[in-house]
């Protein structure tokens, strides 16, 4: 009668609203996109590990022998070796130069997307005594940070010469992978080949070379070349409509909350703030503790739906800062019943692909923007360690 997915235990205390984390589909879904390229994979684990929790997921990639880690900031790199994190990670992000020495100091692997940033991390290096470990940013097109593929020649062999700097890698970004249609892709990848062929031609070792995201690893085995950079994949979500689900990825995260509130609205009478919803005849509505201030997007105002006792019912009027209402029509529900906003719950599914299509985004932001406001479990995680 009760469809339970088994999501919630028993909230005796503590919020009613939490995210759970499957390890188990974490490691899976690792496993099957390494079976997929046949190379090792840096897994990214940037923005709180796309919000599934950095510390806690890279631990467990890690005792999964995850070959490498990737971050965006070197703030997330350094939590990450405060926990004891010890696999290698990259920072990809531009280097800020007053941070340099911080990269070094926790022996953080470094982008290097210009000659004065090689000139940074050289003095950093130096100063320390100790050689700083990077990775080269080639712009192939994304017109981010990197040096153009063009004129990449001058920059590749400096590199080459320092002598405070250990040049590990070579990388390059696709802006437009998420589309298997897209010609876009394979002109990055000639560029990208362009540029490395430079490491050849002054007969230096060619470094660990790496290019695709998670687009790339579904899309195009010509950017897999020696490492991979899966970020969205590896947590079983699809970077975009126009992606083809060429691997088997299964989500990670669920989201649920529970019933605090029941209550009829009359015929006529509105709901939330802006009075935007009118009930047309008396229905029967829910209150839920979750709003846009745990990251839960306002643009889902009448236009989300959740589950609840395995069926499908629609948000009604604006999502609140902590709440938001839900109209589950003559059916029943009560107090504490569980509320899925992203997940199983009997034979219904609710993806973050298809969250993020009704609130007009991408899967990424509807991930990353659940925020510490919001518990995680835990679950699974148990084998291989
Ligand atoms: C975020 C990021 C990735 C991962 O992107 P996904 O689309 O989530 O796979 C890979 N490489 C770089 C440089 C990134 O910034």
């Amino acid at each position: 009668m009760h469809d339970s997915p088994g999501l919630m235990p028993p909230a005796v205390s503590g919020r009613p609203t939490r995210i759970v984390v499957d390890l188990d589909h974490l490691a899976l879904n690792l496993r099957n996109i390494r079976a997929h390229v046949g190379v090792p994979v840096m897994a990214i684990v940037k923005a709180n590990a796309y919000g599934h929790g950095l510390v806690p997921v890279a631990r467990h990639l890690q005792a999964q022998g995850v070959e490498q880690l990737g971050v965006a900031f070197v703030e997330e790199g350094i939590a990450l070796r405060q926990a004891g994190v010890t696999t290698p990670i990259l920072v990809l992000g531009g280097i800020f130069g007053p941070q340099v020495a911080q990269y070094i100091a926790h022996d953080l692997e470094i982008t290097v997307s210009s000659l004065d940033k090689l000139r940074q991390a050289e003095a950093a290096a130096q100063a320390m005594g100790r050689k700083a470990i990077v990775h080269l940013k080639i712009d192939t097109g994304m017109e981010r940070i990197g040096v153009h593929s063009y004129s990449s020649a001058a920059f590749i062999e400096a590199a080459v010469a320092s002598s405070w700097c250990t040049v590990k890698g070579v990388y390059s970004h696709l802006a437009c992978s998420d589309d298997p249609a897209s010609p876009m892709t394979l002109q990055q990848v000639e560029r990208f080949h362009e540029a490395c062929a430079h490491f050849e031609r002054i007969g230096a070792p060619m470094p660990l070379r790496h290019l695709a995201n998670s687009g790339g690893v579904l899309h195009f085995p010509e950017t897999w070349l020696d490492m991979v950079r899966p970020g969205i994949v590896l947590y079983g979500v699809l970077p975009d409509p126009a992606s083809k689900r060429t691997i088997d990825v299964r989500p990670a995260m669920s989201l649920a909350s529970q019933v605090v509130y029941f209550k009829v609205v009359r015929a006529g009478h509105t709901v939330s703030y802006g009075a935007t919803w009118t009930a047309d005849h008396d229905t029967r509505v829910v209150t839920v503790p979750i709003g846009y201030g745990d990251g839960f997007p306002r643009s889902l105002s009448s236009r989300g739906e959740v589950l609840i006792r395995g069926h499908r019912y629609p948000i009604v009027g604006r999502v609140c800062m902590d709440q938001f209402m839900v109209d589950i029509g003559g059916d029943s529900a009560w107090n504490e019943d569980e509320v899925v906003l992203v997940g199983k719950q009997g034979d219904e599914a609710i993806s973050a692909e298809e969250v993020a299509r009704l609130a007009g985004t991408i899967p990424y932001e509807i991930l990353v923007g659940l925020n510490d406001r919001i518990p995680r479990e835990y679950r699974g995680g148990d084998t291989g360690r």
